[in-house]
């Protein structure tokens, strides 16, 4: 029974964290991306997007307006742009000497050793980099030729050899996943044990590749995160921004099935439309800095605090 399975999920995460949901600043640093995921509205190919990479100054500002609002991590997401992200580093420390006490995630991509050694050295301590899928010739079919899943594998290694907390995970429902696919995944998770677990459904973006394909289901989702938490009771798993966009209440039902994280959004509203990983993703108006009196609430009705 479903019910059941998000019930012991649940309690498990209760037991190891209290009826407490913490909250990360996502902050969209860039949308220019060397690569071409074939599911990815901000791919290389998708020439119909204004490409915006935020200054020193707008990241600080994100940061600072998060950190008044008592969020303690920043998480900065963007394309994959190495040398974009090796310049990075000199606001990474900045952030770091501006807040001590935050944590400070990244999620670049796949990025040269010396350029992730450069970023946990300038301050950077966790790292999200989902494997996408666990499986070589599904993961061939959601990338074009020169990415490889056994590199990005070999990232994830190195990152957690440097001292970052990491974070791996995949999209539920992507084109031509199987279930044994799915199983692949969990293995992979289990045996790779990363601090943090970022999974949401797969959702159509109109300008790529695979916009035609269906997206991925809510309730498989959810069903994955109370797998997850089951298997790695410990563990970070946010409940997804992709998850609220297939379901209004996703924010609610990713916590009642184990999830112990949000990340609303904190990127400047001039950039954020621009950010479209998906399609209706910008449409989440309460992934807002505005609107977090609205997440709390939400999660009092639940009986969770942050
Ligand atoms: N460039 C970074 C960050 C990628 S964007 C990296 O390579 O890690 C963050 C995540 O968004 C991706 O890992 C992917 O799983 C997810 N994503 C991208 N396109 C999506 C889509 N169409 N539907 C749902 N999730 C998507």
């Amino acid at each position: 029974m479903e019910e059941d399975l998000y019930r012991n999920a649940r309690e498990v995460a209760v037991e190891q964290f209290g009826h407490i949901i913490w909250l990360r600043a996502l902050i969209e640093w860039s949308n220019v991306c060397r690569n071409d995921c074939f599911y990815c509205g901000i791919r290389r190919s998708n020439t119909r997007l204004p490409r915006y990479t935020l200054s020193r100054e707008d990241i600080l500002a994100c940061c600072d307006s998060a950190w008044k609002l008592g969020l303690r991590t920043f998480v900065l997401q963007g394309g994959e742009n190495p040398p974009a992200a090796q310049a990075l580093a000199e606001t990474v420390a900045e952030m770091r000497a501006s807040w001590p006490e935050a944590a400070i995630t990244l999620s670049l991509g796949e990025l040269p050793q010396e350029t992730y050694a450069l970023l946990r050295r300038s301050g950077a301590n966790r790292y999200l980099l989902r494997h996408e899928s666990a499986n070589p010739s599904h993961y061939a079919r959601l990338h074009p030729a020169p990415m490889q899943l056994e590199h990005r594998l070999a990232c994830l290694h190195e990152l957690r050899a440097l001292g970052f907390q990491t974070g791996m995970g995949m999209m539920v429902g992507s084109p031509f996943q199987t279930t044994d696919d799915l199983v692949a995944d969990i293995r992979l998770i289990e045996s790779f044990r990363p601090e943090m677990i970022g999974l949401g459904p797969f959702i159509p973006h109109p300008d790529t590749p695979l916009g035609n394909y269906p997206a991925g289901s809510a309730e498989r989702t959810l069903r994955l995160y109370a797998i997850l938490r089951l298997m790695l009771p410990g563990a970070w798993i946010p409940s997804t921004t992709a998850l609220s966009t297939l379901r209004p209440d996703g924010r609610t039902a990713g916590i009642l099935a184990g999830a112990n994280v949000l990340m609303p959004n904190f990127t400047p509203a001039r950039q954020r439309a621009a950010y479209a990983l998906y399609e209706g993703k910008n449409g989440v108006a309460v992934e807002n800095a505005a609107m977090l009196t609205q997440i709390l609430e939400e999660l009092d009705t639940i009986g969770y605090h942050v």
